[in-house]
């Protein structure tokens, strides 16, 4: 990928969220938790039942299904210069909605359900972006 994408940071320093790209570069997704009930959030923000106080990163799964999904035609960057993008929400395993692009296959091939894993793309800046890709067949 070329250098000039988009990065986490180019917006807003975001301590929060430091953790989770740091796993990224471990080749590991982070959920946010609540440690008093142990539900997952992505992004960082508070339990809708217990608010900030108990909450931290822990690893998740890196599996879920294909929720919905765009293809996305149009360049909006000079940066994204390859072949359409398919910008996905995946259902986590842990619960939280994921926005990611989901990259190796084709829209025609898509069907809600699907099962997909995490990969990370690490670009020619070092910074590696969580994506998805099939693992299998539909689940019924
Ligand atoms: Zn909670």
């Amino acid at each position: 990928m070329s250098a000039d994408r988009p990065l986490p940071g180019d917006v807003v320093d975001d301590a929060i969220d430091q953790p989770f790209w740091d796993a990224c570069n471990d080749s590991v997704l982070l959920v946010y938790r609540c440690n008093t009930c142990g539900t997952s959030y992505w992004p960082a923000g508070s339990c809708t039942t217990h608010g900030m106080s108990d909450m931290g990163w822990v690893p998740a799964a890196g599996t879920g299904q294909l929720h919905t999904w765009t293809v996305v035609h149009q360049r909006y960057s000079r940066s994204f210069t390859d072949d359409d993008k398919i910008v996905a929400v995946i259902k986590l395993d842990e619960g939280p909605f994921f926005h990611t692009n989901l990259i190796d296959t084709h829209a025609d091939d898509l069907k809600v359900g699907l099962p997909v894993k995490v990969t990370f793309s690490t670009g020619d800046d070092g910074v590696a972006l969580p994506m998805f890709r099939l693992s299998g067949p539909p689940q019924q």
